[in-house]
């Protein structure tokens, strides 16, 4: 039902500094930047390998990912795992007691179905499940 890690999703303050280092220092594939308006933050994506990586900068001081900076600092926001079916993935976590954030999926960046899962119920990692696209 897991397929693989499809991306990890990064905190920063400053996108263009990040992508100095994600892009021009490691040398990851860039791939494009959009604005994910509902949850209030621009979304650049590099791959890597099979995976890829997302750096969120928020677009505004109540974005939720500006409040994790704030608490914790920039870093690892959340761990994304692909999934075939996420109506499916869902119902079986729920099933199972698993605290879910998103019971209904949502739709992230790319136009892909995701919904988050309680750091509660994943030993302190916010875990987002993407739907294969
Ligand atoms: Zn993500």
């Amino acid at each position: 039902m897991f397929n693989k890690i499809d991306h990890l999703g990064i905190a920063v303050k400053d996108l263009k500094q990040a992508l100095g280092f994600y892009q021009d220092v490691l040398g990851l594939e860039y791939l494009g930047t959009e604005v994910v308006e509902e949850q209030k933050v621009t979304v650049a994506m590099l791959a890597v390998g099979e995976s890829k990586v997302e750096l969120l900068e928020p677009t505004s001081e109540d974005s939720p990912i500006a409040k994790t900076i704030e608490k914790r600092g920039e870093g690892v926001a959340h761990v994304a795992f692909e999934v075939d079916d996420i109506e499916a993935a869902l119902k079986k976590l729920k099933d199972s007691g698993v605290r879910l954030i998103d019971e209904v999926p949502r739709i992230g960046a790319g136009g892909v179905k995701i919904a988050f899962v309680h750091p509660r119920s994943t030993n302190g990692v916010l875990v987002e499940l993407c739907e294969k696209h």
